[in-house]
C-alpha cells in the first residue's frame, strides 16, 4: 500500500475489497482520503469510487461489518454512505460528466476510473489507489498529483477554463486547498480563475459561505482571502471587502490599506482563537471604514463612528453571504461595535466606571473581545506596536482588578423592570426604560452601591424626579 493506513482502516478496505470481489465490481480509494494520507493530515472521510453501482457496493460492504452499519443513500445522486466506528465512508460510482453552460449541474453517464478521475478538480484530487485482487494497493496517477504534493501546487487535471467553466465552486475550492495546503495556485490555473470568476454567479450562496467558512478556519485565511481578492472573486462574493483596499493620500498624509490591515487582524486572531465566529468579526471590525473615511484639515484622515455603521452593517453583510441571522451574528455585532473600546480607555484616565461599563457591556464576551483588540493592533512601526501592547496589558489588568472587586461580567442589576412596574403600577413603558437605565448607570458610575437597598431608594427618589409616585 502506497499510505501509511492504521490497522482500522486496512480492515476496512479489506471488507470493502472483498464485497466489491463478490459483486465483481472494480473499486479504488479515490481523492481527498488518499490526497490527506500522502500529505500526512488527518482524515476521517473515506472516499470509494467503483466501476458498477456504488449504491450496491454499499449494501453489500455493510453487511461484512458487525455490526450491520445503516445505509443512507441517494438514489439521484448515485452516492451511498455508511459510518464504521467514527469514520464516515463515502461510495460513487464512476462518472462521466457533461456540462450545459448554464448550470452547474452536469449530466451523468456511468464512466470508467479514467473519466472518473478526468472530472475530479485537482491534479492532488484525483489519486487513486487500487482495492482489487490483481494490483491491491497500487496507486494510479493519471496526472502526477504526487508531483504537486511534493511541490505544493494546485493544478485541475483537464483545461482549466473548461474546468471551472463547468464547475465554477472549484475556482473557491482551489483557493480553499491553496490557503489550507499553503499550495501556490500554478498559473494557468490562477489565470483561468481569473477569467472565469464571473461565473460564480451562478453557484449558490450556501456553497460559497461553506467555502468562505473553510479558508477563515485555516491557520493563515489572509492566503485565500488575497487570493480571493486577486482572482477577482471577493469583488463579486464580497464587495465590501474589497473596499476596504487601497490607500488614499491628501496633502502628502495617507492612511492604512485597511484591507491589508483586516488580513493580517485576521491571521493574528486565529493564533489564539478557533472560533469561527470570531474570527468573522475580525474580517469585519473594520468593514465600515469606507464608509466613514473623512480628511480633517490639521487632523488628517478619521474613521469617526465606524465601529456603530460597521455594526449595522453586520446583519446585511451575513444575509448576503448566507450566514446565519441567529445569535452567532449578534455576537459578530456586538463584537465589531464594541472592538475600539477597550484600547480607547488607554487614551484617557482608566477610571473605575469606564472599565465597569466595558466590563458590563462586553458580558460574557469580554475575553473574545479582549482577544479582537489585541489582535487589532498592527503596525509597521514596531515600537508602537509595542506601545499600544503595554497599554492594553495595563488595560486587561485593569478589568480584572474591577471585575476581582465588583463581577460585573455577567451582572444583572438588583432591580428588575418588573419590580418597576409593579411598584409604581406602570405598564410598560418609556419611563420605566429610564428609571432602569438611571439605576445601572448609577451603579455603574459608583454612585451607589451595586446593593438592592441603596438601588431600591434610588428607584423612588429617580421616580420623583419624572413625577411619577407609588
Ligand atoms: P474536504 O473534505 O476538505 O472538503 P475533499 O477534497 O475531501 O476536501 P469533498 O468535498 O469531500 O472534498 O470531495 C471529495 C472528492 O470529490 C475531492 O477530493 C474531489 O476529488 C472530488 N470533488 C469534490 N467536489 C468537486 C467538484 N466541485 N468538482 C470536481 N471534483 C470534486
Amino acid at each position: 500500500m502506497y499510505i501509511d493506513c492504521t490497522d482500522k482502516e486496512l480492515f476496512i478496505f479489506k471488507k470493502i475489497a472483498n464485497a466489491a470481489a463478490e459483486l465483481d465490481v472494480p473499486c479504488y480509494l479515490i481523492g481527498g482520503f488518499v490526497r490527506d494520507k500522502i500529505i500526512g493530515r488527518d482524515t476521517k472521510d473515506i472516499d470509494i469510487v467503483c466501476i458498477g453501482d456504488g449504491i450496491a457496493l454499499a449494501h453489500k460492504a455493510a453487511e461484512k461489518f458487525n455490526p450491520h452499519p445503516q445505509v443512507n443513500f441517494f438514489k439521484n445522486f448515485g452516492t451511498a454512505q455508511i459510518k464504521v466506528d467514527d469514520i464516515e465512508i463515502e461510495f460513487v460510482g464512476a462518472r462521466k460528466e457533461s456540462y450545459d453552460f448554464n448550470s452547474r449541474k452536469p449530466a451523468v453517464e456511468n464512466g470508467t476510473l479514467e473519466d472518473d478521475q478526468n472530472r475530479r478538480d485537482f491534479t492532488i484530487n484525483a489519486l487513486a489507489i487500487s482495492l482489487n485482487k490483481e494490483n491491491y494497493g497500487d496507486l494510479i496517477n493519471p496526472f502526477d498529483g504526487i508531483a504537486d504534493i511534493e511541490k505544493g501546487i494546485i493544478r485541475t487535471p483537464l483545461a482549466p477554463a473548461q474546468t471551472f467553466s463547468d464547475d465554477p465552486l472549484r475556482m473557491m475550492r482551489g483557493i480553499r486547498f491553496a490557503a489550507q495546503l499553503n499550495y501556490i495556485i500554478e498559473e494557468n490555473t490562477l489565470e483561468a480563475i481569473k477569467e472565469n470568476a464571473q461565473r460564480i454567479k451562478i453557484v449558490s450562496g450556501e456553497r460559497i459561505a461553506d467555502e468562505l467558512n473553510k479558508i477563515l478556519m485555516c491557520a493563515k485565511p489572509s492566503i485565500g482571502f488575497d487570493l480571493l481578492y486577486k482572482a477577482g472573486l471577493l469583488k463579486i462574493i464580497f464587495p465590501q471587502m474589497v473596499a476596504l483596499a487601497g490607500a488614499e493620500y491628501i496633502d502628502g498624509k495617507g492612511h492604512k490599506d485597511n484591507f491589508y490591515h483586516t488580513l493580517q487582524v485576521v491571521d493574528n486572531i486565529c493564533e489564539t482563537t478557533d472560533d469561527l465566529w470570531l474570527r468573522w468579526a475580525a474580517v469585519l471590525h473594520d468593514i465600515a471604514k469606507p464608509a466613514t473615511k473623512r480628511f480633517e484639515e490639521g487632523h488628517g484622515w478619521t474613521f469617526h463612528g465606524h465601529e456603530v455603521v460597521g455594526g449595522r452593517m453586520v446583519p446585511k453583510i451575513f444575509a448576503q453571504l448566507k450566514l446565519p441571522q441567529n445569535e452567532k451574528m449578534k455576537f459578530v455585532r456586538k463584537m465589531v461595535e464594541l472592538h475600539l473600546r477597550p484600547i480607547s480607555l488607554t487614551k484617557e484616565n482608566i477610571t473605575d466606571s469606564a472599565v465597569r461599563r466595558l466590563l458590563f457591556d462586553a458580558g460574557e464576551d469580554f475575553d473574545a473581545l479582549m482577544k479582537l483588540c489585541a489582535a487589532d493592533i498592527t503596525s509597521k512601526n514596531k515600537q508602537k506596536v509595542t506601545r499600544f501592547l503595554q497599554n492594553f496589558e495595563m488595560v486587561k489588568q485593569r478589568c480584572a482588578e474591577v471585575e476581582e472587586k465588583d463581577h460585573l461580567r455577567n451582572w444583572q442589576p438588583p432591580i428588575t423592570g418588573e419590580l418597576i412596574m409593579q411598584t409604581f403600577n406602570l405598564l410598560p413603558s418609556k419611563n420605566v426604560g429610564i428609571i432602569k437605565d438611571a439605576i445601572r448607570n448609577a451603579i455603574l458610575d459608583g454612585e451607589i452601591p451595586n446593593e438592592y437597598e441603596a438601588a431600591h431608594a434610588f428607584m423612588i427618589r429617580k421616580a420623583k424626579e419624572l413625577g411619577i409616585t407609588n
